[in-house]
């Protein structure tokens, strides 16, 4: 089966590797669009945190979050032995002054780990037994340990995901695709004025998915929603094993990666558009929550901000499967503020459902062009 992809961040990259191992004849294409959303992601796996009250996303975020040592035990047997991937745990934060709340918090949190085993022990920790394993924050801050929380960059996961299904037959292109579909029936698409023709196209395009499946002359709702995040460099400190920290009051967070670089995210700018500027408001607004979080990052150096463009859907649910009356069709974006933790599961649902295998989940709520 000639399978086309279009779009190679997690998504894509991960439906292309799926795709590729059970058999089909994949060609993966991406157009490189500036604030494409896995280059900016910030990487945290703690769904279990959410408070968002949607049995269907929660059950996919948290069966995603189960499936991502076994990816990455499969992807080190297939060469690639190191995708940033780590269990590191986080640090529900709560105020000072409210080691009630903290507690509250413990006890939510140890509830839901009954069904859920991933997300490791749960316990309550003091501000200095926080701090330890978080240098820089606050001093005096309680908080709930998660000791399942894992982080992942994002781009070195997409790239390693596009290298294993290379090894396993797909090909890669370069290029802005256009969909080709007449009379309900995808034909395959076009990039670089060559049409590349295909049994099934899957639409991984992020927030330009919307644009891309118009020719079939249907309307998937995903809209981008701009995220800037920062990069501090702390010289000489051992980040690679610091914790996730998810402050309970703002929705901002930190997170370490190794070579001693922290991440503060992030803006979440509903109406943003396709602008992917950095912007004072959004800087101030990163450093100041992460500042007040953690002091001790005041002295840190500035290396970069990223700024992605989430895919957000009409709710919190992604978009994705099939496409009702066009054959040959299948979406898989709106993953939104989760995507990096979603992105591996539903690329590998959609790769599936695309080659008229059962897709392991119910796509009932997942309508792609639901409104
Ligand atoms: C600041 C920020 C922080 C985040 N933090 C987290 C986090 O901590 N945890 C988490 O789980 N998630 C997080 N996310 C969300 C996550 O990054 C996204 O949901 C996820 O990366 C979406 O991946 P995607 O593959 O669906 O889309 P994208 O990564 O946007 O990929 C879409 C791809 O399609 C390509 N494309 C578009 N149109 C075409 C076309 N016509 N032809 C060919 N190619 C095309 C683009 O070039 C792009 O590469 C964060 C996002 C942001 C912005």
């Amino acid at each position: 089966m000639r399978l086309i992809i279009v779009g190679a961040g997690i998504t894509g990259a991960a439906c292309a590797y799926s795709a590729s191992a059970l058999g089909a004849e994949v060609t993966l294409i991406d157009a490189d669009r500036p604030g494409r959303a896995t280059a900016a992601g910030a990487g945290i796996i703690c769904p279990w945190t959410a408070a968002v009250d949607d049995p269907a996303w929660y059950d996919f975020a948290r069966t995603a979050a189960r499936e991502y040592p076994a990816l990455i035990a499969a992807l080190a047997d297939q060469g690639e032995p190191d995708v940033s991937y780590r269990r590191v745990g986080a640090l529900l934060l709560e105020q000072a002054d409210q080691p009630d709340q903290a507690n509250a918090a413990r006890q939510r949190l140890a509830a839901r780990s009954a069904e859920a085993p991933e997300m490791g022990e749960v316990s309550l920790l003091d501000g200095a037994q926080a701090q330890e394993l978080f240098p820089p924050l606050r001093p005096g801050a309680a908080a709930v340990h998660i000791a399942g929380a894992a982080r992942v960059d994002g781009r070195q996961l997409a790239a390693a995901l596009v290298r294993a299904a290379v090894r396993k037959g797909a090909t890669v292109r370069t290029g802005a695709a256009t969909l080709s579909c007449h009379a309900g029936l995808v034909a395959g698409v076009s990039v670089a004025g060559d049409l590349v023709e295909a049994d099934a196209v899957v639409a991984a395009a992020g927030t330009w998915t919307a644009g891309f499946v118009e020719p079939a002359g249907v309307t998937v709702p995903v809209v981008p929603q701009r995220g800037q995040i920062v990069h501090i460099g702390l010289d000489g400190a051992d980040t690679s094993r610091w914790p996730v920290v998810l402050p309970s009051a703002t929705g901002h967070y930190l997170l370490a990666f190794d070579g001693s670089r922290v991440v503060a995210g992030a803006t979440r700018e509903a109406g943003s558009g396709y602008d992917v500027r950095v912007t004072p408001g959004g800087l101030a607004e990163v450093l100041t929550n992460a500042l007040s979080v953690a002091p001790g990052l005041s002295q840190g150096t500035l290396l970069e901000t990223r700024v992605g463009l989430r895919p957000v859907g009409p709710d919190i649910r992604p978009l994705l499967g099939p496409v009702r009356g066009v054959d040959g069709l299948v979406v898989a974006t709106g993953l939104g503020a989760t995507g990096l933790t979603m992105g591996p599961l539903a690329g590998a649902v959609a790769a599936r459902a695309a080659l008229g295998l059962p897709p392991g989940v119910d796509l009932a709520p997942f309508d792609p062009i639901r409104s």
